[in-house]
């Protein structure tokens, strides 16, 4: 008889982020993933530090790829005493090195401000949720292998990566269980991409896949194309030069920014836009772009091209295109006159710099502010994005005069149609017998399952988190 194989959901589950699942089969347990909760602080903090296993009884970590609902606690794991490899693709490394560390930064500054008051008060200092220390021993732990090479991670349970087409070096993960009696496989969808993105390669379809744990951030929708979200773009642009507006576009460093660029490097190129400056105000996002380049495993044929093949061209990097390290380059920008594009993290309006420029101008008629990704619940991001005419920044209420767009076509994780046709493939071999739904918010996930049981495929189950499956 088959061993019993179990997969519990201790992130993403029901929600979109924290993303966290633990896989036991004879004794062994590994981790898929090792996501930042992010939610309110408090909890968000409770939730990121008190694991719900102990971490030195895991035997292994696997990361589906390097955004920070999926990496950004593995140094509370390693905080916690986990010892073990983490594996991921070489891409995902190097993009967790910056990624990480800007993390730790982030979390040692937020305790800093926070024990600077409770000294003030005579009360005990906090200790931050991890630091710079506990992210470079991550980094340090993380094992690369490349997309399609099957590498053993215990007795009878294979690895192999494959390309989920995301973001840089994202991967689907495929785990082939074999106890000598029955071989089995799971795959972990991770984010899943979408067919014919700009940059990068299309996701693929492993086959003989038993047990599927798959995304539907987007279950309940389907995106414009890409094209038509350019053309968008273009418009805003051209909305903007004429008034002499500024647009600002919160976007997460890795990933968006750069799909942003290269549409903006793109529309320039075409002539179809004017040169105008461009800014992207993020150290972060500026650090990630040189990994980019260094990664041309992860492209399509037409980035590929792009960025090798002409000599002096540069699609993540044109004239009229600035990247902003520093502070003061930073500040400089709430002096500047329209037309301007100003890319700034975080994407969702909770932190970072783009709070200084909506403060700004956000009370400006002719500021346009465009949303270009996922906005959760309770963000700021998700308020504008639904019409707020009032919004508090830094604790201050702010009228809002600015326009405020949604471009959804530029979002890198598969929609409804995508998702659906990416499970009827991998449904094709016969052997597909389990669905579990994650990493979406409730409608999504029950949208998303009763459209994957009406293709006669399924039934898809909706785990809540803490829950456990076995696989049959
Ligand atoms: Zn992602």
């Amino acid at each position: 008889m088959a061993s019993r194989v179990s997969i519990t959901f201790w992130g993403a589950a029901r929600e979109v982020t924290g993303s966290m699942h633990l896989i036991e089969t004879d004794g062994r347990r590994i981790l898929l993933d090792c996501g930042l909760y992010q939610g309110k602080r408090k909890h968000a903090f409770e939730r990121n530090r008190n694991l719900p296993f102990p971490a030195s009884s895991i035997d292994a970590v696997i990361l589906s790829h390097a955004h920070i609902d999926h990496s950004g606690n593995l140094p509370s794991l390693i905080r916690s005493g986990y010892r073990g490899p983490i594996y991921a693709t070489s891409a995902t490394r190097d993009l967790c090195v910056h990624m990480l560390l800007d993390s730790a930064h982030i979390q040692e500054e937020d305790v800093r401000h926070v024990n600077k008051i409770r000294r003030a008060q005579g009360k005990r200092p906090f200790e931050p949720l991890y630091t710079r220390e506990d992210a470079v021993e991550a980094i340090n732990r993380i094992v690369s292998y490349p997309y399609h090479v099957p590498f053993q991670v215990a007795d009878g349970l294979t690895v192999t990566f494959y390309d989920a087409g995301h973001m840089l070096g994202s991967a689907l993960v495929a785990i082939d269980f074999d106890d000598g009696s029955e071989s089995r496989r799971l795959v972990f969808s991770g984010d899943l991409g979408r067919p014919g993105f700009p940059m990068l390669r299309d996701p693929e379809h492993p086959e003989g896949v038993v047990a599927l744990v798959m995304e539907g951030t987007y279950g309940d929708r389907c995106h414009p194309s890409t094209d038509q979200a350019t053309d968008r773009l273009k418009e805003v642009v051209l909305d903007a030069v004429r008034e002499r507006g500024i647009v600002i576009i919160p976007a997460f460093a890795v990933g968006r920014t750069q799909q942003i660029v290269y549409r903006l490097n793109l529309l320039h190129e075409r002539g179809e836009i004017p040169e105008i400056p461009v800014y992207v105000d993020s150290p972060l996002a500026t650090d990630v772009t040189e990994v980019y380049r260094n990664h041309p495993e992860c492209y399509d044929r037409e980035m590929l091209e792009a960025l090798f093949t002409e000599a002096d061209h540069n699609p993540l990097g044109f004239r009229g295109l600035t990247y902003i390290r520093r502070k003061e380059a930073s500040k400089a920008l709430n002096e500047i006159e329209g037309p301007a594009v100003i890319i700034s993290p975080q994407g969702m309006c909770e932190g970072g710099r783009v709070l200084h420029h909506l403060m700004h101008h956000i009370g400006d008629p002719r500021t346009t502010i465009v949303f270009v990704g996922y906005q959760a619940q309770h963000t700021l991001g998700r308020y504008l994005r639904e019409g707020a005419r009032e919004v508090r920044i830094f604790g201050r209420p702010f009228r809002v005069e600015a326009r405020v767009e949604a471009i959804d076509g530029f979002s890198c994780h598969a929609d409804q149609h995508e998702l659906l046709g990416w499970v009827r493939r991998i449904s094709e071999g016969g052997r597909l017998s389990s669905i579990c739904l994650v990493h979406g918010e409730e409608a999504a996930l029950a949208t998303l399952a009763r459209a994957i049981e009406e293709l006669g495929i399924g039934p898809a189950v909706i785990p809540s988190r803490g829950e456990t499956c076995v696989l049959a």
